[in-house]
């Protein structure tokens, strides 16, 4: 996350107000799902995929130190340069030294979370280099000088008329146009020089299969292949879990990946990277750098529970379901993964003290777990790690930082009052007669501000039923 203090409550409450961005989410997570509901429409078929592919992920994930030797072992037989880094800022340290042992001072970009998880523009920035966003998405926001705000389509939230004004204030001689095909066009050009002037290309990796030391990645635009073949030099970045074990179990994913995302059967480009240029080849880089991320995921992959977060193949149709991301978009979540993927991936990576606020975003209405094409079962895992915000035992980092010294005492009281039938037949008696005067204010303002004040019987089961003379024991 960027310097700036994360104020969740504050920033969901400003972006209820504006109505603009939720007309927009609502018109493209719309689509979204009636797209991906025509593409998975047969709900057996659907179910045996899922099962299939949530076995793939479990199994990779339970041999993954195993998996990500082989994969090394193979890409570097394959003539692919492995790099490993174990924080954000020795990932951005290598792509950097990779730069400069070029002196190449642009950098051309495929879409990448990882990279947006790294912040690595804004350190290429700091050190001379400009890193240019080659996907259409990625392109617009980065005229827009923002952060994505969803993990497929990065400018979701903005409309037609937004990009028009955008193009033609960012883009030097660029005319106004609400035309799709122009806008199209015109990003199109601007971008088809960058990419013939990008001295290396970055990409990220969908997934990378042990068996082969192949890179997959699945895209639309074609930028992903232009970013991948065209600069002489290419950096490939991944998360440590993206690793499967065999070539095999990559088709399943990818159907579940783009059906999901997409809602297409499979997208315009599925790029399998081996190696870099063969002698004899007329195209491709000739250098190719694969740089393996941790940030925190061994941690999580430690934990039998939690590590089920690490499943997750970044296809973004938890968001485009869930009753809270479609309300308030991806900027408010604050850090680089929103909805709720973000809501079990980020306290786990950030620790819970900072980032912990977003898992009280939810309904827990199962959406997200329903849809997940991996099937994580992300409320369970969401009701995990608000426990933890409670628990000094916890194992998550920040675990605790709600323990409260009132709240505790209040549930000894409640413990105490349960336990002893005297004080319990008290209690319930004071609860009768001064129930109603349940407070608006003072520390249980928070409950009665949305909900309706509870009235209290005015005698207890005990009494009513001495008085109505049933017998109980
Ligand atoms: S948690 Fe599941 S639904 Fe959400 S992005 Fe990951 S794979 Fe997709």
């Amino acid at each position: 996350m960027e310097n700036k203090k994360f104020n969740f409550k504050e920033n969901t409450a400003q972006a209820l107000l504006d109505s603009r961005l939720r007309k927009n989410l609502k018109f493209a997570m719309g689509a979204m799902i009636q797209k991906r509901r025509a593409v998975f429409s047969n709900a057996q078929e659907l179910e045996k995929l899922r099962v299939l592919g949530n076995s793939i992920r479990r199994r990779a994930l339970s041999k993954l130190p195993e998996l990500l030797e082989k994969l090394e072992n193979k890409c570097t037989e394959n003539g692919i340069i492995v790099h490993w880094a174990e924080t954000t800022n020795q990932a951005c340290e290598i792509v950097l030294e990779i730069m400069q042992k070029h002196k190449a001072d642009k950098l051309v970009k495929g879409k990448s979370m990882v990279s947006e998880e790294m912040h690595l523009n804004k350190f290429l920035e700091q050190h001379g280099i400009e890193a240019i966003e080659t996907d259409l998405g990625e392109f617009i926001i980065q005229l827009a000088g923002e952060t994505p705000s969803h993990i497929i389509v990065p400018a979701i939230h903005k409309n037609k008329d937004e990009i028009s004004k955008l193009f033609h204030e960012k883009i030097p001689g660029t005319p106004y146009t609400e035309e799709v095909e122009e806008l199209n066009a015109i990003a199109r050009k601007t971008l088809r020089k960058m990419f013939y002037e990008g001295h290396v290309g970055l990409s990220g990796v969908n997934m990378a299969a042990a068996e082969t030391g192949t890179l997959c990645l699945v895209e639309n635009e074609g930028n992903g292949r232009m970013c991948t073949t065209v600069p002489p030099v290419h950096i490939a970045v991944m998360g440590l879990e993206k690793v499967v074990e065999k070539l095999e179990d990559i088709p399943p994913l990818i159907r579940l990946l783009t059906g999901s995302a997409t809602g297409q059967l499979i997208t315009t480009y599925v790029n399998m990277i081996t190696s870099p240029r063969k002698a004899g080849e007329k195209d491709g880089p000739k250098e190719i750098h694969l740089v393996i991320l941790d940030n925190g995921r061994s941690k999580i992959l430690a934990d039998p529970q939690l590590r089920q977060t690490l499943q997750c193949i970044r296809c973004g149709t938890c968001l485009n379901h869930c009753p809270v991301y479609t309300r308030i978009g991806g900027h408010a979540y604050g850090f680089v993964y929103p909805g709720p993927i973000g809501k079990i991936l980020t306290p786990q990576m950030e620790g819970l003290e900072k980032a912990g606020a977003m898992t009280t975003a939810s309904s827990l209405c199962n959406a997200c777990e329903e849809v997940c094409p991996v099937k994580i079962p992300i409320p369970e895992l969401i009701r995990r790690l608000r426990n933890e915000s409670y628990d000094l035992n916890g194992t998550v980092q920040g675990h605790g930082y709600k323990k409260h010294f009132m709240e505790t005492a209040a549930w000894k009281a409640w413990e105490l009052v349960n336990r002893i039938p005297a004080l319990n037949a008290a209690s319930t008696k004071m609860a009768g007669l001064f129930g109603h005067m349940l407070p608006k204010a003072g520390p249980l303002k928070e409950w009665t501000h949305t909900r309706t004040k509870p009235v209290f019987a005015q005698k207890s089961l005990h009494e009513t039923v001495k008085e109505q003379g049933v017998a109980h024991e």
